[in-house]
């Protein structure tokens, strides 16, 4: 078996799921298990559609909600033979998903309240559409393709719109509820992003978490590999929106891509990889707009030579908190009271320096700022710093690289950079700059490491 995964560009109209239906078919003799984002674009919506209900913007909220009726049903006149009873039921499938949508806003937006508990259904409902809408136009192209609601196997606690995965439920479950389903189908359809806790209230893994179901999933049956279909030929030398003349990348290990996809390389989601490392399953990212083009393999081990920087990533809009105790001479207890902090507003720090009397550090969540600030004043200064970007270098064996930094940092020369760190582990050099500069500065090292042209 294999999970092969399309992100919502990959699904966004009648176009792509025909492309989709071609490269399914192409795979089928591995017997897929297909999981589908919402159509490109549809969770945003759904979210503003969310958002102005429970701001008592009902008419603007239901305009949206029609409009994107009308696209979902399009595509299946596009797809689907219209009037046709395969169309019939589908349609009033469709119609029914969207009268519940609609009974549900009114609520938000008659109780003026949008819980994490109802935003998360709101929002979910976009795989719910695409991957109906998908699962008949693969059976109307003639493959007999089963549709299972994931909720019945992917399993978070009760964080509603990012939920921590149940993985020990989700392993039992999944291979039941799909070995169960493929038999007498070529292929099963699910949906990526949505989940349920135990109470089967449902809830999301995150924006960007159809890659981490599909990973989850992978793990829990066993695949053979995990294909992220998307709409880049695999994981570029960096983001190819911001930098010109990117290149994919053939091959990088787990911990590579991994450490690309936390630091902000929005190809992957960032806990993608982790799944796919317990069971060590390939991870390959594949163009469903050329889908001959090679793209990246992901594996535990490269053993090709290739040596030196690999990708560069960045979080465009970080925070940087600089914290100052005048008592941190000697004092042991300072970084613990600091941390204790972020503990307990579940932030993550992603950078960190320190000096003897300053700890500065990065944030890539900012929702519960106002309140870490507040708590790190009882014992300590504090400042705040919005609009810088962080810049993360990634490639194997880095740490040992003679020349490196003088290469980075020559090249990166005529900007300011600080909180410079050689991570933790040996493939990541990350440091921070102005957001104003990121993308002079992404260009600039990426001309230095991939401008072939370029004598160096
Ligand atoms: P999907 O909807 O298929 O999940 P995403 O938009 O989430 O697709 O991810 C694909 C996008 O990730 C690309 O279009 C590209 O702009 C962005 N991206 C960021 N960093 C990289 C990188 N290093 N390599 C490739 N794509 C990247
Ligand atoms: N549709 C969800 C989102 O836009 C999940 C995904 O696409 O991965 O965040
Ligand atoms: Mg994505």
């Amino acid at each position: 078996m294999i999970v092969m995964k399309f992100g919502g560009t990959s699904v966004g109209d009648a176009a792509a799921v025909k492309r989709l239906i071609d490269i399914v078919k192409s795979r089928l003799s591995k017997s897929p298990v297909v999981v589908v984002s919402a159509v490109s674009k549809a969770t945003d919506t759904l979210h503003s559609i969310a958002v102005l209900a429970a701001s008592g913007e009902l008419p603007q909220a239901k305009k949206l909600i029609s409009e994107l009726k009308s696209r979902h049903v399009k595509m299946c006149a596009e797809l689907i033979r219209e009037n046709s009873d395969r169309y019939i039921s589908l349609t009033g499938k469709l119609s029914e998903y969207f009268s519940e949508l609609t009974d549900i806003v009114k609520g938000v937006n008659l109780l003026s309240e949008l819980s994490d508990r109802s935003l998360a259904k709101i929002i979910t409902f976009g795989e719910l559409l695409s991957s109906s809408i998908i699962n008949e136009a693969l059976n109307e192209s003639g493959v007999k393709c089963n549709f299972v609601d994931a909720r019945d196997f992917m399993y978070t606690d009760s964080n509603y719109l990012k939920g921590e995965p149940d993985t020990e439920l989700i392993k039992e479950k999944t291979p039941e509820v799909i070995n169960k389903s493929r038999k007498g189908f070529d292929a099963v359809i699910t949906q990526g992003f949505i989940s349920n806790n135990r109470d089967n209230v449902t809830t999301s893994l995150g924006r960007g978490g159809s890659d981490y179901s599909a990973s989850l999933i992978g793990m829990a049956i066993g695949a053979k590999e995990i294909e992220i279909w998307t709409d880049v030929d695999g994981v570029h030398t960096a983001d190819p929106r911001k930098v010109q003349n990117t290149k994919s990348v053939s091959i990088m290990t787990f911990e590579e891509a991994a450490e690309l996809a936390y630091f902000g390389a929005k190809v992957l989601h960032p806990s993608t990889i982790q799944p796919a490392v317990e069971k060590n399953i390939p991870v390959r990212i594949l163009n469903s707009m050329s889908p001959e083009s090679p793209g990246t393999l992901v594996v535990r081990e490269d053993k090709t030579k290739n040596e030196g920087v690999r990708s560069i990533s960045c979080k465009e809009n970080i925070t940087v908190l600089n914290i100052f105790s005048t008592k941190m001479l000697n004092s042991y207890g300072f970084l613990h009271n600091l941390f204790e902090v972020f503990d307990k507003h579940h932030t993550s720090v992603d950078l960190i320096t320190t000096s003897e009397v300053n700890v500065s550090l990065t944030l890539d969540n900012d929702e519960h700022l106002d309140d870490i600030v507040n708590d790190i004043s009882v014992f300590s200064k504090v400042s705040v710093n919005r609009d810088k970007s962080l810049v993360c270098i990634v490639g194997k064996d880095l740490k040992n690289t003679r020349g490196l930094a003088k290469r980075i940092f020559l090249a990166a020369g005529d900007y300011n950079i600080t909180m410079i760190s050689q991570g933790a582990s040996a493939i990541n050099i990350s440091f921070v700059v102005e957001r104003s500069d990121l993308n002079n500065v992404l260009q600039r090292l990426h001309d230095e490491f991939f401008e072939t042209n370029t004598q160096k």
